[in-house]
């Protein structure tokens, strides 16, 4: 068993709080009503060098690991931005980095690390097949040296603000595999020079830059297929454990910006005298949702220790992801709740980050299938599905 002992990592905390301090509640306010996206802020993440933390040295990144990288994207949240504009740029590469080639990793890895390569777009979801990937239509055709791609993605994030894409593709129908997650597999797309795709915003209730994707015989190298073909489902899945570890550290960062917001108001606001914080149905809602957020941390930072020792954590990055999503919005709706009236106005910049956390009870994973992932694989319950 490894030392799960909390990392603080409180020099890179400090350093991206200070970095934040430069990208204020009116920052955010601005991009959310245009639904533009945050340029400057990403550029200013990627030349401190924040985005590479997962990248080993070797290749060009700081190689910290995953438990620094969560302290990254909880400041970040934590000061009310949103690291959602580029936080795949820092996980969506663990798929390169574990399944490619020696040639696919010297090439492609280190203009990741400085920047001057976007891989932050990662197209699995499909409109008709939703969570259940292995229904997916998008088909890759080995033609020669080629792959030819004919589908369409949905919900595909910051495809227009990236330079590759990481895609998942059926090689091989699935009606001709013996298990219906054979024949999938995972294709760098280099969106600079991908004639064939089209890219649609899709307009969301909050600021995300997500798209639909559509492929029509797109040609791509075979050199760009990673790892083996049919075998790509195994490497997405392989990627979600980081993925929900760093999305729920965003969660506590939104739901530690809550619970500041909710206190600091609380004893401000006088009503009837004196300040609603001195009543409990005032405090008591507060203190609830700051119990659920430490423990939701704790669980946070269990599945990040185990991720960089090596171990298994499956269940407890699924736990995580779950425990800090709820955490989260429970308060949002008790910061709003706090806040009454005012709560709705976006100048205090609580109607926008609490738009913005409902997200994560869906994505990247739903929460039902997350129990249903405990129900059947840790408590060993019948396949409900
Ligand atoms: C803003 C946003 C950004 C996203 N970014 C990306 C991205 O960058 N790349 C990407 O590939 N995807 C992305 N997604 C997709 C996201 O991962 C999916 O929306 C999510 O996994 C849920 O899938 P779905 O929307 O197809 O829901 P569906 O699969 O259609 O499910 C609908 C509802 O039914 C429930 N449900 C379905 N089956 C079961 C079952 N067997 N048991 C119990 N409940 C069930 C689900 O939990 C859900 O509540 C994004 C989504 C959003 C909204």
């Amino acid at each position: 068993m490894p030392a799960i002992a909390p990392s603080d990592n409180a020099e890179i905390r400090a350093a991206v709080a200070r970095l934040c301090a430069g990208f204020p509640g009116e920052y955010w306010r601005r991009l959310d009503a245009g639904r533009e996206y945050p340029t400057e802020f990403v550029q200013a993440l990627t030349k401190a060098g924040y985005l590479a933390c997962l990248i080993p040295v070797e290749y060009g990144g700081s190689g910290l690991g995953i438990a620094a990288a969560t302290a990254i994207l909880e400041e970040i949240h934590k000061s009310g931005g949103n690291g959602a504009a580029c936080h795949a740029q820092m996980y969506v590469m663990g798929t390169l980095l574990r399944h490619g080639s020696a040639e696919q990793k010297s090439r492609w890895l280190p203009p990741i690390a400085s920047g001057a390569l976007r891989l932050q777009a990662f197209g699995v979801t499909e409109p008709s097949a939703g969570t259940d990937t292995t229904a997916i239509q998008t088909i890759a055709v080995r033609q020669g040296d080629r792959y030819v791609i004919n589908g369409q993605k949905v919900w595909t994030s910051r495809a227009e603000h990236s330079d590759l894409m990481l895609l998942l593709a059926r090689t091989t129908p699935r009606d001709r595999v013996a298990k219906r997650t054979d024949g999938l597999s995972v294709f760098l797309i280099d969106l600079r020079d991908a004639r064939g795709v089209a890219i649609h915003p899709i307009r969301t209730m909050m600021n995300h830059a997500t798209t639909q994707v559509f492929f029509e015989n797109v040609e791509v190298p075979a050199a760009n297929l990673i790892g083996e073909e049919g075998k790509g489902f195994r490497y997405i899945l392989d990627g979600m454990n980081a993925e929900r570890i760093l999305i729920a550290s965003e969660c506590i960062g939104d739901a530690r910006w809550f619970i500041a917001k909710a206190t600091g108001y609380a004893k401000d606001r006088v009503v009837f005298d004196r300040p609603i914080g001195q009543n409990q149905g005032v405090q008591f809602p507060i203190a609830r949702a700051y119990a659920a957020s430490e423990a939701a941390d704790l669980m946070v930072q269990r599945a990040a220790a185990l991720y960089d020792a090596g171990e298994a954590c499956a269940k407890e990055a699924n736990m995580a992801m779950l425990l800090a999503a709820e955490a989260s919005w429970q308060s949002a709706d008790m910061c709003l709740q706090t806040h009454g009236g005012f709560g709705f106005a976006a100048e205090y910049d609580i109607e926008r980050k609490f738009r913005e956390t409902r997200l994560y009870q869906v994505a990247p994973i739903s929460t039902n299938l997350i129990l249903a992932y405990l129900a059947e694989h840790v408590l060993g319950l019948p396949r409900s599905y």
